[in-house]
């Protein structure tokens, strides 16, 4: 049988200073798996997103994407990847959504979606104009291909950065809290399309505390709390009978929400 697992974390520690932010994470992410990471703030979900695709460098555990591991570098008590190339090819494969959109602000939202396929892909402009337009149409944004980010809604530059990312063509897609910066009415929107990005299929990390997602868009609720998986399950285990009491207490924050 193929190997369909996408994302694989062993054990990953991180720590600023004395403070040990992650204390020993692990996490499966198999093609087609949605998996929604919940937790309180300063549980270490940013940090945790942020190891996996270097843009902060674990301690310590692996991380393989596609069965590919990435290879580190003990210095210290620090490590560091062992080759550059390594950590650019790895992450165009991982796409990455933030709460803040990060859009460029000096490029259309054309450019912005263009600018990783024409300049790390290298592929060609025309195909990579093509491509944008569609995922433009496909995020509900066609007719914002020439506007500039400043000009759109927090749920516009957030689809915008969706189709930015998806023009990489990543094999697992990272969200850190998409909906978290937008006026209450605009998450929907954005919403909508992760939902539709999970129905084709696509391999999902989320950070979210949207627990309607959690519950009926993903397949996976993982809880984090102080640096370490508490708990996870289905959405039915993870929201039913059995699951763990920090769970409940947690959850019975957002109770009566969506
Ligand atoms: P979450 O996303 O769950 O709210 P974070 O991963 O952002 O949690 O943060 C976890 C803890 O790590 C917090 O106490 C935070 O202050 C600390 N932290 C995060 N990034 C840094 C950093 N670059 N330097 C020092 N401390 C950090
Ligand atoms: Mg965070």
């Amino acid at each position: 049988m193929p190997d369909t697992t996408r994302l694989s974390v062993r054990n990953i520690r991180k720590s600023f200073g004395h403070h040990e932010v992650l204390r020993g994470i692990s996490l499966e992410a198999r093609d087609g798996d949605v998996i929604s990471v919940l937790g309180p703030s300063g549980s270490g979900k940013s940090t945790f997103l942020r190891c996996i695709n270097l843009l902060e460098m674990p301690d310590d555990g692996e991380v393989l994407v596609d069965g590919e591991l990435i290879r580190m570098m003990k210095s210290g008590a620090h490590s560091r990847p062992a080759s550059q190339k390594q950590v650019d090819h790895i992450r165009a494969e991982l796409g990455m959504v933030f709460q803040s959109f990060n859009l460029w602000s000096h490029m259309t939202i054309l450019q912005n979606v263009i600018e990783g396929p024409v300049h790390v892909l290298k592929r060609p402009r025309a195909e990579c104009v093509e491509e944008a337009q569609a995922l433009l149409k496909k995020v509900g944004i066609a007719d914002k291909a020439n506007a500039y980010p400043a000009h759109l809604s927090g749920g516009q530059q957030q689809r915008a950065a969706i189709a930015r990312a998806l023009a990489m063509k990543p094999k697992v897609m990272l969200f850190d809290e998409p909906t978290s910066a937008l006026d209450p009415e605009l998450v929907g929107e954005v919403l909508r399309v992760m939902r539709a990005l999970a129905e084709e299929g696509m391999t999902m990390l989320v950070v979210t505390h949207e627990m309607g997602f959690a519950r009926n868009v993903s397949n996976r609720v993982v809880f984090m709390r102080d640096g370490l998986v508490d708990s996870s399950g289905t959405p039915h285990e993870m929201f039913g009978e059995g699951a763990s009491p920090s769970f409940r207490q947690f959850i019975g924050h957002f109770a009566g929400g969506n």
